[in-house]
């Protein structure tokens, strides 16, 4: 009896040292990655090396991109900057959240900002112990309650609107003499930038500001035990269109003016995405760190963006809206040159950030998105069968994309339904509603189910866009997904 005891003791300790054992070779052959997301603003898709552009320069994420995993389908989940923004935190499509319009410039006014009970993807991966930081556009609400510091970040630095011009030499001035004058309300592209709340005399060009604290992030993040989460969150591209000469003199060849001071923005990012993997590699962390760069929202044509070969652009819900230029670069886990061509979404970010970070998701946390990391490492859709809604309001009436597989159902100014074949045709140009009315038929039914989702907006960006609104008695979704 002592003897089978004993058998049994010894069974189990050794069991258990099995266990503890191997929980131990898990953890040292996995670590928890560091999380850097680079996002940049209103970038076309068209408008980085890894993506075809010819004329503009990207050599740094471009060697990222091929050394990485490149997405070709890959989508934010609104076709301008706040609500795609706002997806991106909360992994829900905004319209769910009353989050489907820009909050409005300066909207400390209103006093607004992203429902406080959706919790963010860095509020998660802060509570899994992660060094958390913020830097630059914010966009997401000004006031206290709202700030990145109250929405899972340890720190930040940038401006809390839309938008900010680049010149502190330029901005600074214009800021004084209206200050100085006595105006309430001074329009946010013009705010002394803030670091965790504390107004700072920011001296350089905001896109080497923000990259010089990307930098500074990363050393201290890496003597932290934990790993660390960085959303760098460039303005650039977005108007104002202002480059430094220096970079703009890279760009002789291009005659348009907006187009060249287009691509000396973007290659100031480039720039600073150099800076940034240097440090990566300086304090040791570059092999455990996934990247992952993004646009926003599609590139604004009319303001020197490209989008070839996507129709259209930023505020479309045609492809060159939101479909964006996106990879992942994370050496100890994917292989290099691997292009993805399955759709994937910015809101799929949440879970799969989660996931990689060991962190947990509350219970009732409701999500849109989807943990993709198995599939994209495996090749295969993680996407399958779902549909992938964009909707834009308009004045008086809504745009719409909706795909499912190869399929895209769309709908834009209040013209009758369309269908393409997106895998075939990403331009959009065959409309194949006349010979398969069944299936645009089957993806209308589906939308408008996914609609009375919806929440009524909690703000417009501005009074006028309220008013309209109120007026004629949107969203309307019947006249929407009507199908003649
Ligand atoms: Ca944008």
């Amino acid at each position: 009896m002592k003897m089978k005891l004993g058998t049994c003791t010894l069974a189990v300790s050794l069991l258990l040292s099995f266990v503890a054992c191997s929980t131990r070779i898990d953890k040292a052959e996995a670590p928890r990655p560091n999380i850097v997301v680079v996002m940049c603003d209103d970038l076309g898709y068209a408008d980085v090396g890894f993506n075809g552009s010819t004329d503009i320069k990207t050599p740094a994420l471009d060697q990222l991109a091929n050394e990485g995993m490149k997405f070709t389908s890959a989508y934010v989940i609104h076709p301008f900057c706040g609500p795609s923004r706002a997806g991106l935190m909360v992994g829900r499509y905004p319209h769910k959240i009353g989050a489907q319009f820009n909050l409005p410039p300066n909207s400390e006014t209103i006093g607004k900002g992203i429902d406080l009970n959706e919790k963010y993807i860095s509020s998660v991966l802060q509570d899994a112990g992660y060094y958390t930081g913020a830097i630059g556009k914010w966009h997401l609400g000004s006031v206290e309650a709202f700030h990145p510091n109250n929405r899972g970040f340890d720190e930040y630095y940038g401006f809390l609107g839309g938008g900010h011009k680049y010149f502190p030499e330029e901005y600074r001035v214009i800021y004084e003499k209206q200050k100085k004058a006595g105006k309430k309300v001074i329009f946010e592209y013009l705010l002394p930038l803030e670091r965790n709340g504390k107004e700072v005399q920011e001296t350089e060009y905001i896109t080497d500001a923000l990259s010089r604290e990307a930098v500074q992030f990363v050393k201290e993040g890496a003597k932290k035990d934990d790993p660390f989460f960085l959303y760098l969150a460039y303005n650039a591209p977005h108007v104002p269109l202002e480059a430094k000469e220096e970079d703009m003199a890279l760009f002789a060849d291009i005659k348009d003016q907006d187009r060249r001071t287009y691509a000396g923005m973007v290659y100031a990012v480039d720039r600073g995405v150099k800076q940034l993997v240097d440090a990566l590699k300086q304090t040791g962390e570059y092999d455990n760190t996934l990247i992952v760069f993004l646009s926003d929202n599609g590139g604004k044509v009319s303001k020197g963006a490209n989008n070839y070969p996507l129709k259209e652009g930023k505020g479309s819900t045609h492809e060159g809206g939101y479909r964006v230029p996106m990879f992942f670069h994370w050496p100890d886990q994917l292989q290099k040159g691997q292009v993805f061509e399955h759709p994937i979404l910015a809101i799929d970010f949440y879970p799969t950030f989660a996931k990689l970070a060991g962190a947990s998701i509350p219970e009732n946390k409701k999500l849109d998105g989807l943990d993709i990391w198995d599939d994209i490492k495996a090749g295969e859709n993680p996407h399958d069968d779902d549909m992938i809604y964009c909707l834009r309001h308009r004045v008086g009436y809504t745009d719409v994309g909706v795909r499912l597989n190869e399929w895209k159902a769309l709908k834009v100014n209040q013209e009758p339904w369309k269908l393409f074949n997106i895998v075939e045709d990403m331009s959009e140009d065959l409309d194949l509603s006349d010979t398969h009315p069944e299936i645009l038929k089957a993806l209308v039914i589906e939308a408008e189910q996914w609609s009375q989702t919806h929440q009524q907006p909690h703000w417009f960006h501005d009074k006028a866009t309220g008013i309209d609104w109120r007026d004629d008695n949107m969203p309307q979704f019947e006249k929407t997904f009507q199908l003649d």
